[in-house]
């Protein structure tokens, strides 16, 4: 439920407002009113509102709701996966390929719900999924996924995905997860139709796989209807040396030079990865004002490469941070992986040119400009009421000072609040939709049997 009076969330501990260290102009907190931020009060000031409920934040670290840009939720289902582990990219995939065919829609459903509250307990209250597995049995999976999207009330952009280059033609796929261009256009046609922005809630993007999965004709024809809708497009891109040589031997190019051909490069598109490009690509992709997702761990976990974030952030690129996909991650947890993002771009660049900050930034301001978001992100007057709060009162707090550097370096992971569109989705650290208990043990016995069906 929406709250029925305004809600002044008051004298937070410390407040990242997405954008700003040390956020002073918030330093008395903010008052929701509805599903959006009324107020911003710096030091003194209290809320103009007369008749107002209040939330004790002076235990807290407010940040806005945290936005994931990448994920693939069925994967859940596959974590820590015996045949996968300690494998690079493709075989990873080609190993995981026939358990995924498996997939039915109540599995994928509970894999759904499970992923959206594990991010939803770390903080998150935006979630992009890219669900490119369309086995017979999940003709409707993206439908499957707004259903749940909407009985959780969490905030999402859901990518349909699409393979259509099998190993029959040349391809990383079994024929028997891929699908004809034509069905693909038609679902990603209705798909935009029913749920996009229908609400404030649902936002339906257009997402073929990768290079090494997808035919030519089918990015064209992607962009061409994503341009016809207006709606985002998204790909996997430049993860790793096997997909720069798969796309010199498929189509003459390297990924970005192939991506330029089929006519993504432009404002509507996010990649997830992003990490083999050249100097003279990372000019291009700035100059196109492409968004890129930063996937730290599971960039960690497959061996892939570090991505190049200072000199891409340079060149103008959009950037966010996202989990991707549970058998690579293996969690959900965008919290923690904004920690990721500070240590692994602490490899690559000097101590002070990565800071907390700038790893907090890619999760919220950041990732709301990839998915070309401007009403979320960011605490400021107008924009939606998309809170998390995080207590600092385990042992790995304990003799910090910096409360916001506290946040990434002792590694939080769970937060003590959460708020969504004006409505609070947890409270005390638990989740306030649902018995997460059965949750787990529905969603564990889904895994058991995809797994064992082999
Ligand atoms: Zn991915």
């Amino acid at each position: 439920m929406q709250h029925a009076k305004p809600l002044w969330i008051k004298n937070p501990l410390a407040t990242f407002d997405g954008q700003h260290q040390n956020s002073q102009h918030i330093t008395n907190g903010i008052v929701v009113e509805n599903d959006v931020i009324i107020q911003c009060l710096g030091a003194g000031e209290t809320p103009t509102v007369q008749n107002h409920d209040v939330f004790d934040a002076s235990q807290h670290v407010l940040t806005p709701g945290l936005v994931n840009t990448h994920h693939h939720f069925y994967q859940t289902l596959t974590r820590a996966c015996p045949p996968a582990l300690n494998k690079k990219l493709f075989p990873w995939l080609q190993t995981l390929y026939p358990i995924w065919a498996g997939l039915q829609p109540e599995q994928h459903a509970v894999a759904t719900e499970l992923a959206m509250v594990e991010l939803l307990l770390s903080g998150c209250t935006t979630v992009s999924d890219h669900h490119y597995l369309f086995p017979q049995a999940l003709s409707h999976a993206i439908d499957t996924q707004v259903t749940v999207a909407k009985s959780l009330g969490m905030r999402a952009t859901f990518t349909r995905g699409s393979m259509s280059l099998g190993q029959d033609q040349g391809g990383l796929p079994p024929q028997s997860v891929v699908q004809s261009e034509q069905t693909i256009l038609e679902d990603s046609e209705r798909l935009i139709k029913t749920y996009h922005q229908k609400d404030d809630l649902i936002e339906i993007a257009l997402a073929p796989c990768s290079p090494f999965s997808v035919t030519t004709s089918l990015m064209q024809d992607s962009a061409t209807l994503a341009k016809q809708y207006n709606v985002n497009l998204h790909t996997h891109l430049a993860e790793t040396e096997d997909e720069n040589r798969f796309c010199l031997n498929m189509f003459g190019m390297r990924p970005l030079d192939y991506l330029e051909s089929v006519g993504w490069m432009h404002d509507r598109t996010w990649l997830a990865h992003g990490i083999h490009f050249n100097d003279d690509e990372i000019k291009r992709l700035g100059q196109a004002n492409v968004g890129i997702t930063h996937c730290p761990s599971s960039n960690m976990v497959l061996a892939s490469g570090i991505c190049r974030i200072n000199e891409l952030k340079a060149a103008g690129v959009r950037l966010g941070l996202g989990v991707d996909g549970s058998a690579s991650n293996d969690h959900s947890n965008l919290m923690q992986e904004i920690r990721q993002a500070l240590l692994i771009q602490r490899l690559r660049y000097e101590a002070d040119e990565f800071t907390h900050e700038d790893a907090l930034q890619l999760a919220t301001s950041g990732s709301a400009s990839v998915l070309n978001r401007h009403d979320i992100g960011i605490l400021a007057v107008g924009k939606k009421a998309d809170l998390a709060l995080y207590k600092l009162d385990e042992p790995r707090f304990s003799g910090s000072h910096d409360p916001l550097a506290a946040l990434v370096l002792c590694g939080a992971y769970k937060a003590d609040a959460v708020m969504i569109n004006g409505q609070w989705k947890v409270k005390q650290g638990e989740w306030l939709g649902g018995d997460i208990q059965k949750l787990m043990k529905t969603h564990s016995q889904a895994a058991s049997r995809i797994y064992k069906r082999l």
